[in-house]
Parts: structure tokens; sequence; C-alpha cells
């Protein structure tokens, strides 16, 4: 694009017409002679095709039916029924009933706890206070 020579990019590009289009073909004899042996090259591959052995394609082919139809293994068989069971197993274990707790009221009787529950309400020393009046009634 500066003007200087064709890189071999630019002008793999403009084989494919995609590279930079400007008359510097026409101006330039080590260019020019680069993209007609380029030219000339793809025209040879072109006219050849693609060089492949029928030999060879008969072997890949033979040997890709040949794997298609051979059985698995029996523990890869089995895999999508281990999973099954697996998922099974895990509902049941997470989904069984479960027992409701006990309720602790029941230890200390019902009228205990209500008379604790009420003792604590009655007092008008907040909570934190409770060690600084408990150190004043050892004194008395
Ligand atoms: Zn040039």
């Amino acid at each position: 694009m500066n003007g200087n020579h064709y890189t071999g990019d630019e002008l793999l590009g403009r084989l494919y017409g995609a590279g930079r289009e400007d008359a510097h073909l026409d101006h330039c004899p080590e260019c020019r002679a680069r993209w007609e042996a380029l030219q000339s090259r793809r025209a040879q591959l072109l006219a050849a095709g693609p060089a492949l052995d029928p030999a060879f394609l008969a072997r890949q082919r033979a040997a890709i039916l040949e794997r298609a139809a051979r059985s698995r293994p029996l523990a890869t068989r089995l895999a999508p029924a281990y999973a099954a069971a697996l998922l099974v197993a895990m509902a049941a274990v997470l989904t069984r009933p479960v027992e409701p707790p006990a309720p602790a009221l029941s230890a200390r009787g019902d009228s205990q706890v209500f008379a604790e529950a009420y003792a604590l309400l009655q007092r008008d020393v907040p909570r934190a206070g409770l060690p600084i009046q408990a150190l004043f009634e050892e004194q008395q």
C-alpha cells in the first residue's frame, strides 16, 4: 500500500480478488514476474486436481466402516443405566420424609419457660447492664 513492491500476502490476496488493485504491476517488472509465476502455478494446480490415491481412500473408508460396526464395550453401553440409577438414588435420598424436630419447650415445661420469659421482661435494666447490677447486689 505504500507504493513499494507487492508483498507475498498482497499478491495472494490479489490472486483471490481481495488484494490491492493499482497500476504497480504495469510499471514494476519484478512484481509482474512474481504475479505471473503465481498465476501459472495456480493454473497448474487447478488443472492437475488433488493428488489422492484411490487405494488410500478405499482403506480409509473400510477403516471407518469397521470402526462404526464394532460394538462398544459393556461398561460404555451401560453408562446411561448407571447414571439413571444414581439419579434415582439421589432423588430417594433427597426426598425422604424427615421427622420434625422435637420441641425444646417440652423438657422444662411450658409454665417454667413462660415464667422465665416474663421475669426477663419485668426487669427494667437492659441486658448489658446486668453484670454491673450483679456487682452491686453482691456488695449489699
Ligand atoms: Zn514491485
